[in-house]
């Protein structure tokens, strides 16, 4: 007999949640736009939107907020943030800001020239969007498989080096400021990164002079993936891993919003003092003083204690383990999904799930408003909404067209993930039923945050 294991945690403060109506929620789904992100919270069951922002925080770290230092500059808990980034990151400089994207406009500014090219394993939004501000152009260099949502290769993430000097080879290594390497890729479906690959990619980019940045988003998560899939990995801790993964990197952007198990923040950290030293007068006209970016002493505070609990092995493999637990029923049910399942969400297939809908009538935004229709439960439209539009206007059609299911970090009991399997496996076979939509608004950048919609005809579904 398999034994069954059960979070490495026990609760001592609940929320109540809503339970809704089929017709209240019909309702509710109408008013935002057939859009998930619009949805009010007070109307949401299990809410999957993202893991950004969302995590149960500790009770050390609760504590921790009462240990504010609110002094303009110098405060205690910036010292005790940057210790804990040095220790478990690696990097010597750090500069807080109020989340990931403040760190990525630093960094964008700092170090891309107009004209300049930023190789990536996959965009991510808000990082191509600053990039592209600073008038740089985004490269996709991550391996096929990561656009396959079949391909069961463990490391999805890993850049593909003949795309990196493919790249070299046409625009020149000084039109490429840095590479832009993600770990886990979040919108490959939370894929990780080889300990390999990331070694690789450091000797190659420091061959032409290319410094690497990682978005080390969710960089405890893929260092778990490393210790569990990579050969001669299994004895070492995260911790130790995740240091030898960072020190493949010139530095990071970091939105602490993931992984670091707070509810806002975020830094940008770099080995290179000339780098630190731009970003330090930058972040105060944008964000705020050096000691404390866009975060309050309280919020450092936090993340600071956040920093030493992400990469505690038990948590990490309870954490895992809840997500792929989720992602194994739908299997079983022969629900279409990524695969394998990444590190923070589980992927719905919405072309192969809807494929009687066409990609430019959104079939992941229309799984996404059938299943709040269904069960309450709040997931996002990964696919061609998301992705947007090119300089010239065109729509991107991705390969990948997705739901995420996100979990949102030690927030959720296994149970939920039982009500959320319920509904996604009834959805699917009763999967004829859902129409495609039509965009109806449509704002110039980062649309899928504000578009609203129209179904294309019938009931979306009808719970
Ligand atoms: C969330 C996220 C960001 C941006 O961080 P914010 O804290 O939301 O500003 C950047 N990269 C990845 C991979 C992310 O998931």
């Amino acid at each position: 007999m398999t034994r069954r294991r059960a979070e490495p945690f026990k609760i001592k403060v609940v929320e109540p949640i809503a339970v809704t109506t089929g017709d209240y929620r019909s309702q509710a789904i109408r008013e935002a736009g057939y859009n998930t992100f619009l949805l009010n919270s007070r109307d949401v069951y299990i809410d999957l939107l993202t893991d950004s922002g969302t995590s149960a925080m500790s009770d050390d770290q609760w504590a921790g907020m009462m240990l504010g230092d609110e002094a303009y500059a110098g405060s205690r808990n910036f010292f005790a943030l940057e210790e804990a980034v040095r220790e478990i990151y690696g990097y010597p400089h750090v500069v807080p800001t109020h989340q990931g994207r403040g760190a990525e406009h630093l960094i964008s500014q700092i170090l891309i020239r107009p004209g300049d090219y930023i190789p990536g394993n996959m965009y991510f939004t808000t990082t191509r969007a600053h990039q592209e501000r600073a008038g740089g152009t985004f490269v996709d260099v991550v391996i096929d498989e990561a656009h396959d949502p079949r391909s069961r290769h463990p490391f999805k993430g890993d850049v593909d080096l003949a795309k990196v000097r493919e790249l070299i080879d046409r625009v020149g290594a000084d039109r490429i400021p840095y590479l832009s390497l993600a770990v886990t890729v979040n919108m490959a479906g939370g894929q990780p990164v080889s300990l390999a690959n990331m070694k690789a990619v450091h000797q190659l980019c420091r061959r032409h002079g290319i410094r690497v940045m990682c978005d080390a988003t969710r960089c405890a998560e893929n260092a778990f993936f490393i210790k569990e899939r990579e050969p001669g990995q299994a004895g070492r801790s995260c911790r130790e891993i995740l240091k030898e993964m960072l020190s493949y990197t010139d530095g990071c952007t970091m939105s602490g919003k993931k992984d670091c198990l707070v509810n806002i923040g975020g830094f940008l950290a770099t080995r290179e003092a000339d780098v630190f030293q731009k970003a330090a007068q930058m972040v105060v006209i944008f964000e705020g003083m050096p000691s404390y970016g866009g975060m309050s002493g309280r919020d450092m505070e936090a993340m600071a204690r956040g920093i030493y609990e992400m990469v505690d092995d038990d948590y990490l493999s309870w954490r895992i383990g809840q997500v792929r637990y989720l992602g194994e029923q739908l299997l079983q049910a022969g629900v279409p999904i990524i695969e394998p399942v990444g590190g923070h969400a589980v992927f719905l297939d919405a072309r192969a799930f809807l494929s009687h809908i066409e990609q430019a009538h959104y079939p992941a935004q229309a799984l996404a408003a059938a299943l709040y229709l269904d069960s309450g439960v709040r997931t996002m439209e990964r696919g061609n909404v998301s992705a947007g539009r090119r300089p010239d206007g065109s729509e991107y059609f991705p390969k990948l067209e997705m739901v995420r299911l996100t979990i949102p970090r030690r927030v959720y009991t296994d149970r939920h993930m039982d009500v959320v399997a319920d509904s996604v496996i009834d959805l699917y076979r009763q999967r004829d039923r859902i129409q495609g939509l039509r965009m109806v608004y449509e704002p110039p950048t980062l649309r899928f945050f504000t578009a609203r919609f129209e179904p294309r005809g019938g009931m979306l579904a009808n719970p």
